[in-house]
């Protein structure tokens, strides 16, 4: 008799997951709470999915157990999810390592699976959100507004509250105690970041080349380079993502005056470099203002918010205004909320699991993608994760 596997979430881990348990001869079931599956890998990549990258080493992956992680990781990398979804009949192209469905549709790649799902005869039950999870005997029941199911598997893959993505829920945290599974509070990751202080509706609206770093207690923590984007609350843009789980997560522990960023608004020339170019510029044209001098090296809506109005271009302020370029400091308030957050930190961690996503406490129940305790930085890391736990979990679920 072939086992039966339920899984909650018809999200990228859950897919993933049914189709191996389904090839490994498992009965599954899906039950998905939205209308249809696959709604946040839809909006992916701006509707683009960058489903995995080729440049994946160990920086690109954050987690509480990141050996643990990268180990699941190197069980299924991103050259065996091309060749997964080549196998789907799915053409990717690479850019910069970013790996995208040839058609830049995300609905590519949600399509490929739901194929290889029905050919599996993978039941996918949508409207049907998971309530309440026990387990009687060696059986999962799960509950929902209609229905009981039961399974000789659970993976529980529903993901995190991150983003306005309908059906993004906590819910996998609250499935976890209920089994008295051990978790980590969902925080935003990959996530805008508000800033202590008034006027930044002035600086609203610019985008830039440019450099941001995390400071914690004054003390670089980690720096990330590319297009910053202003807020009338503060920045946002990949390289505020890339750092924001970091801020985040101090925040949260009560360290509000010890996170703060530092912004270089022109990363590619040192201190003297600038400096020494400025002075070069008031060389050549001594009637400008400290403003104009900057004319033509800055977006135009940047200096006013940086430099008052009749600031000479005198040597003190030559130096002054190279500080302020390379080492703009701002304390960081919050994060823009998870409703702004690509993914999350936080959920089930890697210390509950075994290499195959099992939980160590009760056999039979795994967890994936999201609701585990990993979160990817920008660049296709996430889905990477989502396919290989749940490609582990699957393959491992399906085995009596
Ligand atoms: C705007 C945006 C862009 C992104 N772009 C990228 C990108 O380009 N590359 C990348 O690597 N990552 C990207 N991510 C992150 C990536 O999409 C996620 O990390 C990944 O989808 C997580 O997979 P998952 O299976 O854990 O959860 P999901 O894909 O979120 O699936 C979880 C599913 O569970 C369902 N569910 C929740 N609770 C219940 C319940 N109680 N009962 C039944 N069903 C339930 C949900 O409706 C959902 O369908 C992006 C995220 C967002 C929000």
């Amino acid at each position: 008799m072939k086992k039966k596997i339920l899984i909650i979430g018809a999200g990228a881990s859950g897919l993933m997951a049914g189709i191996q348990a389904a090839r490994a001869g498992a009965d599954v079931t899906i039950l998905e709470k939205n209308d249809r599956p696959g709604k946040k890998l839809l909006a992916s990549g701006n509707g683009k999915c960058n489903l995995t990258n080729l440049c994946l080493s160990d920086e690109n992956i954050r987690s509480s157990h990141h050996l643990q992680a990268m180990n699941i990781i190197r069980s299924f990398p991103n050259e065996k999810v091309l060749d997964f979804f080549h196998g789907l009949g799915l053409s990717t192209i690479e850019k910069n390592g970013w790996v995208y469905p040839v058609t830049d549709q995300s609905a590519s790649v949600l399509k490929v699976l739901l194929m290889e799902a029905e050919f599996l005869k993978i039941k996918i039950k949508t409207k049907e959100s998971a309530r309440h999870i026990s387990l009687k005997g060696d059986q999962f029941l799960v509950r929902t507004d209609t229905w009981e199911y039961t399974g000789g598997a659970l993976i529980i893959a529903c993901g995190s509250p991150a983003s306005a993505v309908q059906g993004s829920a906590g819910d996998a945290l609250v499935f976890a105690e209920e089994m008295g599974v051990r978790t980590i509070p969902f925080m935003p990751a990959l996530v805008p970041l508000r800033l202590k202080g008034g006027g930044y509706s002035r600086w609203s609206g610019i985008r830039f080349r440019g450099s941001v770093t995390l400071l914690i207690n004054n003390v670089p923590l980690i720096t990330d380079s590319g297009i910053l984007q202003t807020t009338d609350y503060g920045i946002s843009g990949i390289p505020v993502f890339q750092i924001s789980r970091y801020a985040v997560r101090t925040l949260y522990e009560n360290k509000s005056d010890a996170v703060s960023v530092r912004i270089d608004f022109v990363p590619d020339c040192s201190e003297r470099e600038l400096e020494e170019e400025l002075f070069s510029r008031k060389e050549r044209c001594p009637y400008k203002t400290m403003r104009q001098l900057l004319s033509g090296m800055l977006p135009e809506k940047l200096i006013p918010f940086l430099l008052p109005k009749d600031c000479p271009a005198d040597k003190n302020n030559i130096r002054l205004v190279t500080e302020i370029l390379k080492n703009f400091t701002a304390q960081v308030r919050d994060s823009a909320g998870l409703k702004y957050a690509q993914v999350c930190s936080g959920g089930v961690p890697l210390s509950e699991l075994t290499e195959k996503l099992e939980s160590r406490r009760i056999r039979n129940l795994y967890f994936t993608g999201e609701a585990v305790d990993v979160d990817g930085m920008c660049g296709g890391y996430n889905l990477q994760w989502a396919w290989s736990s749940g490609h582990a979990a699957g393959n491992a679920a399906a085995e009596i």
